[in-house]
């Protein structure tokens, strides 16, 4: 019998996506003897979580903080960092001197003067981030985005985290199952028992039995075993927009203990694809990712030596890990009474480390879209579906716009990634609508965009790109800008002296812990 009431949910798989939805869920529904509702979360002892996704959004501080983490703990147990935004070494021609921001920090004035306009009319030899943002100077300095007396999760300068995916999830783990009352079964799924109406009514384990509940959440990685296995929910791949599917991943020492710890995670372009740069406090996370059609896995590893070799990272380096992936995404992400979340949903290349954000923003609707009955699931999942698949076409057209604008030459990777049909239709109509003025909220319309127009401008400026003339502003709109302009220059000149060495301040946090709210 299908039950009506929504009572048990089964989450299986135990990496990020995982318990992250288990702290969502857990934390904002009391258990089944109070009323609420019973988390359970499986856990395959056979299959090890993904083990990589370093960088995340200022999203999931607030993330954590309504899961009821210490921030403090945090930093302690996941070896965690702060991360500032994105620097983008050599994509715009490849030269040394080539690179540009994407910080959190949203450009000063942003919604009340056009500041890019006026930005591009008077100082578009200035790059635009350093021009509307204090966070770049902050960035390129090693400061830290807030101070030693700024409580848990409050910033100065917005900030997500860098961190060590591993710890995290055992951090994670730890919480839900000693602070959230969550269910723990530690076992293989290895069958799915189904109601005659198709939903899932069980999930065979092989040393637990059947595993009941009335919603299952499948967050077993990139096998997908309930949504993409059981249910043939279809896989849209995206290797004709994106053309990422390898990663070569290694952790590597600092030369000296106290090296700075960079506050933005730093993407340098290859010959096919480019590599990341995730500073920890006791080590860096360094990947390159690249287009198998493009570049032998042999290729790939010199350019990644040569990286590291370059970047002072020694010449002792481990053997790295390979990752291969198929850049997409599912036709539907909740079918039935089964919701996938995390890399079983899809995975396309981490560029902007969406792929958490993406985690968070799917527990989050899933805890705030709770049905409460089996009828009522459908109407919940019909707008899951059309609101998760809005976002992945959004990251896609974001990602791809990094490679459009791309003046690189040195490569077919980098022409391919420029021909017409490679890139979505609604992203071209967006780039000829910017020809003559900046991306804005038209553009980026819904209240919870993945990437605001402000992220499109920051790369878009950041890459060179500049519209051609338009019909003149009036004067007085200039004024507010410049004022805007010189309330960044402002902002940054005062910031600098009084915000921490990055490193001091996480040491400082290990050691002595951060303000409570
Ligand atoms: C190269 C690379 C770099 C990345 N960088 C970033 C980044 O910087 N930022 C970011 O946000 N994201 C990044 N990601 C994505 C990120 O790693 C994932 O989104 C995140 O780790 C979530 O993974 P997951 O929990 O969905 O899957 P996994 O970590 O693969 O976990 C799957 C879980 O399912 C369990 N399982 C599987 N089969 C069974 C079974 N039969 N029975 C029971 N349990 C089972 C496993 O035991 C495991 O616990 C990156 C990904 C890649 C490939």
């Amino acid at each position: 019998m299908v039950t009506n009431t929504i009572r048990q949910v089964v989450i299986v798989g135990g990496g990020s996506a995982g318990w992250l939805t288990a702290a969502v869920l857990a934390s904002r529904y009391q258990g089944l003897e109070q009323g609420g509702l019973r988390i359970t979360l499986i856990e395959s002892p056979d299959v090890a979580p993904i083990g990589v996704g370093e960088g995340t959004w200022p999203t999931m501080r607030d993330t954590l903080r309504e899961a009821g983490v210490s921030e403090t703990a945090f930093f302690r147990s996941c070896d965690a960092a702060f991360k500032q935004g994105s620097r983008f070494n050599r994509w715009v021609t490849g030269g040394a001197d080539d690179y540009y921001f994407h910080p959190f920090v949203l450009p000063q004035g942003y919604g009340e003067a056009d500041i890019a306009r006026h930005w591009q009319k008077h100082h578009g030899g200035v790059p635009f981030a350093d021009m509307v943002s204090y966070q770049p100077h902050l960035c390129v300095a090693g400061r830290a985005p807030k101070q030693l007396s700024t409580p848990e999760f409050a910033a100065v300068a917005n900030y997500g985290y860098h961190l060590d995916a591993g710890k995290f999830g055992a951090f994670l783990r730890t919480h839900c199952l000693e602070k959230l009352g969550v269910h723990y079964v530690p076992d293989h799924v290895t069958g799915i028992r189904s109601h005659d109406n198709g939903d899932i009514a069980a999930l065979h384990t092989k040393t637990h039995g059947d595993l009941e509940g009335d919603l299952f959440v499948d967050c077993t990685g990139m096998q997908s075993m309930l949504l993409g296995k059981h249910y043939g929910i279809p896989f849209l791949p995206q290797r004709g927009v994106l053309f990422n599917d390898s990663a070569l991943a290694v952790q590597v020492p600092y030369a000296h203990e106290n090296d700075p710890i960079a506050s933005q995670t730093t993407s340098t372009a290859q010959s096919a694809g480019w590599i990341w740069d995730i500073g920890l406090p006791t080590r860096r996370g360094v990947g390159h990712v690249y287009s198998s059609a493009h570049i032998s896995d042999e290729q790939a590893e010199r350019e990644l030596r040569a990286y590291l070799k370059q970047s002072g990272a020694g010449e002792d380096i481990p053997t790295p890990r390979k990752l291969s992936f198929e850049p997409g995404y599912r036709a539907k992400f909740w079918h039935r009474n089964c919701v996938a979340i995390g890399l079983s949903s899809g995975f396309i290349e981490p560029l902007e480390a969406s792929a958490l954000a993406m985690v968070e923003l799917s527990a989050a609707m899933l805890a705030d879209e709770m049905p409460v009955t089996r009828p009522q699931m459908e109407a919940a999942a019909a707008r899951f579906n059309e609101t998760f698949t809005y976002r992945w076409e959004r990251v896609i057209d974001f990602l791809k716009l990094h490679y459009v604008l791309s003046r690189r030459d040195d490569s077919d990777y980098w022409r391919d990634n420029r021909r017409p049909e490679t890139i979505p239709e609604r992203l071209q109509k967006l780039l000829l609508l910017w020809r003559h003025r900046p991306p804005s909220r038209y553009d980026i319309n819904r209240i919870q965009e993945v990437f605001p127009a402000a992220s499109y401008q920051y790369v878009l400026y950041g890459m060179g790109f500049r519209h051609e003339a338009g019909p003149a502003l009036r004067h007085e709109d200039g004024a507010l800008a410049d004022g805007f302009l010189r309330d960044a220059a402002n902002l940054t000149r005062r910031m600098l002296p009084a915000l921490p060495d990055n490193r001091a301040l996480i040491d400082h946090i290990c050691r002595h812990g951060l303000q409570q709210r």
